[in-house]
């Protein structure tokens, strides 16, 4: 379908975007990628009357080491964050999963902000911005505030951000000495996660100390599995990690569509949380 009519502009500063939004009110919308926002309008599920394209605010595009933080433009496509240098160690997870996302197009074309401020439910970097208990920034006409990814997720397709704000940047904690990992189960390549598990992990002695797992497309938003994280503490062989990922059923009951079942949605967490915590510890 084509979409409805809509104004069309592309600022060279993001004071004048943040400006556009302010006039435009609650039918303005930012563009970056297109890859969420386009065929929505094209399938008429979002009329925006004002698209304020951001694609050209190439000071959102970067990906800094800031000391104890990694800071990541939100302009970054899901190709430069599965290439960026700065995204290795513990802040890997990042990386390995914006490599996962869709085909190379939608990955370079895509981008970080896009897809968190968008709150799919199945997209899979907000599942991974969860387990690293990552910041998000946003920057309104009154300044900028940071809001943890725990608060920022609030319902399908909804987030924390008001519409006159523009997801500026995500801000991750570096971590020594953890792995991460991120598995997701699709039935075709390059199709979106029916369930998809985010994990981090720290082990000592070659037990776990401490786990954060974040879960794709099991509600309408993101969720951290946190009775399997505790279950996780202590566990040092295949066996008790597979008791702990029983767990994934106190997160609450998945919706079910027409890819998964509530309970084969269950059955998918638990069997990708210990795959993905066997190749971390590995
Ligand atoms: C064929 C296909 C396959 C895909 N497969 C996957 C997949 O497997 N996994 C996955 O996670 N995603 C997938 N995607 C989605 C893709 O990752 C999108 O790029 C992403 O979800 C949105 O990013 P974008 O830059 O394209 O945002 P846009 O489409 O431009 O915007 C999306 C929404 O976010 C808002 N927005 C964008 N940037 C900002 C900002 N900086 N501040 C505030 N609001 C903003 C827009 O107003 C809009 O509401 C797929 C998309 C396609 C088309």
């Amino acid at each position: 379908m084509i979409p409805a009519a809509f104004e069309y502009e592309r600022p060279s500063s993001l004071d004048e975007a943040l400006a556009l939004l302010a006039d435009g009110g609650d039918d303005a919308r930012p563009l970056a990628g297109g890859h969420s926002l386009l065929p929505l309008m094209r399938l008429r599920l979002a009329r925006p009357t004002l698209l304020v394209d951001i694609g050209g605010l190439n000071d959102l595009r970067y990906v800094r080491d800031e000391g104890d933080q990694i800071a990541i433009g939100a302009l970054c496509t899901h190709h430069a964050l599965s290439h960026a240098p700065e995204l290795s160690g513990g802040c890997g997870l990042i990386a390995e999963v914006a490599g996962q996302i869709g085909d190379p197009q939608v990955r370079h074309r895509g981008t970080i902000g896009g897809s968190v401020a968008h709150a799919d439910p199945a997209s899979d970097l907000p599942a991974a911005l969860l387990a690293l208990d990552a910041e998000v920034v946003a920057q309104g006409p009154g300044g900028s505030r940071s809001i943890a990814a725990a608060d920022f997720f609030v319902g399908p397709l909804m987030s924390a951000l008001e519409p006159s704000e523009i997801l500026t940047e995500v801000r991750v904690a570096k971590r020594e000495g953890c792995a991460s990992g991120y598995q997701k189960f699709q039935r075709r390549a390059q199709d979106w996660a029916i369930v998809g598990v985010a994990a981090v992990v720290e082990s000592d002695g070659g037990s776990i100390s401490n786990a954060a797992i974040g879960l794709t497309n099991m509600s309408g938003t993101p969720l951290r599995a946190t009775a399997v994280e505790e279950a996780l503490a202590g566990a040092a062989d295949e066996g008790a990690i597979a008791e702990a990922a029983k767990k994934v059923s106190e997160a609450g009951t998945p919706f079910a569509d027409a890819n998964a079942s509530a309970e084969f949605r269950l059955h998918l967490a638990e069997v990708l949380i210990r795959r993905v915590i066997a190749d971390a510890m590995s």
